[in-house]
């Protein structure tokens, strides 16, 4: 999906430059009333959004080396070049980066190299408004901060201070010319409290309507609310998160995509008044974790294009169905994100089957419920 408009494109530009006319990449040339040419510049940008980055205890161990230190790279062998291949990449952090001790379910403390390991793989913005935030208190959630910092990572969602808060959120992120406003909210913290000084995007519709009129004033070109919402283990969206994505819509966020509830449910692309398009994820599902219940390992990575001209439009979207497996390398289990077009080959009989019967849990999910969108690669 990803690949089709440039070669849309590059194939427009060898036309163009067939015919002598020099062509800079996004934009396109038309004829003035007077017969001159003229040119309208067509800004074009790709994201993506990913599930929840999750860490359990077996991850951790899995991800040990002998010398002491955590390494992640293989977990995202077989994804990283879709995600590397957009503009802007999104995911959920759901753990915390407290330092040692490292702690799986229920309060997790991850070792930095978690993060490392999803930026190195391509993501580019952290989105930390989650129910796990809080899971090693102030200090992590203070030092998680200082590790995003120190990295240079954009991200959003909590706060060491309300002052903090007031300069970085919303957060605008600006890509090939467009301006793309994002918010992020958590419906909980799991019951463990945040204390003044520290700041945790809680759903409220009184600070959020705040928020988008203040990003609003951003002059964004769109703007994008990530939600952390929903019920566990349940594949389709409640009468709250329907209700709250009309809501976030009618205040004039363009498109709304939520997590939380360890497993997928469907998309859907409305149309507004306007003719424009809005997308609504209602859960993007797990993107790596170590959970086995039925339907946990598998996640989504959504895609999104946006063009702009004179306004800005949705012009394609799609998805892709991922899967969390847990293949022995050099007798290591190593948590690894699979795109759903892996070779069955390469799998484990056991693991083939688990692969096979979620993904296709999904793939009827989708079908039923799906609105104006299709999975990326298929008919
Ligand atoms: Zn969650």
């Amino acid at each position: 999906m990803k690949r089709k408009p440039f070669l849309l494109l590059t194939l427009l530009l060898l036309c163009f430059a067939c015919q002598g006319g020099a062509q800079q990449p996004g934009a396109q040339a038309g004829a003035g009333a007077d017969g001159a040419e003229t040119e309208d510049t067509v800004r074009r940008v790709t994201l993506l959004f990913a599930g929840d980055l999750m860490q359990h205890q077996g991850q951790i161990n899995a991800a040990r080396r002998a010398d002491g230190t955590w390494d992640y790279t293989d977990c995202f062998r077989y994804v990283r070049d879709e995600i590397s291949s957009y503009d802007l990449a999104i995911a959920n952090l759901e753990v915390t980066l407290p330092g040692p001790p490292y702690t799986g379910y229920p309060q997790f403390r991850a070792p930095d190299a978690f993060l490392q390991g999803a930026l190195d793989a391509g993501f580019d913005v952290m989105l930390t408004a989650n129910n796990h935030c809080c899971d090693s208190h102030q200090a992590g959630l203070e030092r998680t901060i200082r590790v995003l910092d120190s990295l240079q990572v954009p991200h959003l969602g909590t706060y060491r201070t309300q002052e903090e808060r007031d300069a970085n959120y919303p957060l605008l992120v600006e890509r090939n010319g467009i301006r793309i406003a994002l918010l992020n909210y958590t419906y909980d913290t799991n019951g463990i409290p945040f204390r003044k000084p520290n700041v945790v995007n809680l759903i409220d519709r009184t600070q959020m309507a705040a928020d988008i009129a203040r990003a609003k004033r951003m002059n964004p070109d769109v703007i994008i609310a990530n939600m952390h919402w929903g019920i566990e283990y349940v594949m389709t969206p409640n009468k709250q998160m329907r209700d709250l994505a009309d809501w976030l819509l009618a205040q004039g966020v363009d498109h709304v995509i939520g997590g939380h509830p360890h497993v997928v449910q469907p998309v859907e692309v409305r149309q507004g008044k306007d003719g424009a398009k809005h997308l609504v994820v209602w859960s993007l599902g797990n993107y790596i974790s170590n959970m086995t219940k039925d339907n946990t390992e598998v996640g989504l990575m959504v895609n999104l294009t946006l063009e702009k001209d004179s306004v800005t439009r949705l012009t394609d979207c799609g998805y892709t169905i991922t899967f969390c497996s847990r293949p022995a390398v050099s007798g290591r289990r190593v948590h690894t994100v699979l795109p759903a077009s892996f070779p069955q080959g390469e799998m484990r009989p056991a693991e083939r089957e688990r692969f096979n019967r979620n993904i296709a849990t999904a793939r009827r999910l989708f079908e039923k419920y799906n609105v104006g969108i299709k999975e990326n690669n298929r008919q």
